[in-house]
């Protein structure tokens, strides 16, 4: 089955699909993005993704290309016609094309780019079982993270920097010690009593749809969340350390710079999560 975009207004194959030399987005990255997991042939909380979406846009008063409503449709007709019953989809709108200048441009359409990628479950659960890997990174980005812009350079050089060093993801830690999140999940503790512990997402992070939805999974579960910094020390010395995201759902982190969290292993709560969330999320047919 051949792959297909959807792009300003068409569906096309992947291969050819294209955009403006002049998008603000390959510019300027003036523009913002969201990856909802598709599972079992569902899309997973699309409402919160596309609520979120509705922020970032307005935070940067970009127009909606298309009605909410309409892009919905677009969402589900590209995960169909790429076939993807495990995978990701992926949604992007940047301010539209128009000559190169700073200021915005007046009366020009927002662009959307919709692709679809399937998954391997079977990988992912194999590498859930694992665990992954992190490094730590002094925080690089600017100060408006809560937008989900495509603007990702620091994310990239993060990702790659833990990649080089035998690692899967980079946590972005604060002047004070303090991890804020990963460099494309948000991260978490589970302290020796048990308590889910991640940053606040006022400021200075992303608030990640997974982490939103974890939430109710706790509460399900009977499990305690406690919305609060922790330091990279704390993280290491911690019953369990886990990401959160999309994609990677909750993944356990047995290795922080090096050092093993608890013995080494995935723990048991970061585990329950992962399978839990399927059940508790929004669920889309495709
Ligand atoms: N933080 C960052 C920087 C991210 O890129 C992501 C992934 N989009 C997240 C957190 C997790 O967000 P979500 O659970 O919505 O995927």
């Amino acid at each position: 089955m051949p792959r297909i975009a959807y792009v300003n207004g068409s569906y096309v194959a992947h291969r050819d699909a294209a955009v403006h030399i002049e998008d603000r987005g390959y510019q300027f990255a003036d523009g913002v993005y969201e990856v909802c997991e598709v599972a079992r042939g569902f899309i997973v909380d699309m409402g919160r993704h596309l609520d979120r979406l509705n922020r970032s846009l307005t935070e940067l008063s970009i127009d909606w290309p298309v009605h909410r409503r309409v892009l919905q449709i677009i969402i589900r007709e590209v995960v169909q016609r790429n076939g993807v019953h495990d995978g990701l989809v992926y949604v992007q709108v940047t301010r539209g094309v128009a000559s190169r200048d700073f200021l915005f441009p007046e009366d020009v359409a927002s662009s959307l780019v919709v692709t679809a990628r399937k998954g391997n479950p079977a990988l992912a659960d194999k590498r859930a079982a694992t665990g992954i890997k992190v490094i730590t990174v002094p925080e690089t980005r600017w100060d408006r993270v809560d937008i989900k812009s495509v603007g990702l350079l620091p994310n990239v050089l993060a990702k790659q920097k833990a990649k080089d060093a035998g690692a899967q993801e980079a946590w972005f830690v604060d002047a004070e010690g303090m991890v804020k999140e990963g460099g494309s999940s948000n991260a978490w503790i589970i302290t020796r009593d048990n308590v889910l512990v991640t940053r606040p997402a006022v400021h200075g992070i992303l608030r990640g749809i997974t982490r939103t939805t974890l939430f109710e999974v706790a509460e399900k579960l009977g499990l305690k969340v406690e919305e609060r910094g922790f330091s990279v020390k704390e993280a290491k010395a911690a019953r369990e350390a886990f990401i959160s995201s999309a994609t990677t759902i909750s993944l356990s982190v047995v290795e922080i710079d090096g050092q093993p969290v608890a013995d080494g292993k995935p723990g048991s709560i970061a585990l329950s999560l992962r399978k839990a969330l399927f059940d508790v999320a929004e669920k889309t047919p495709a």
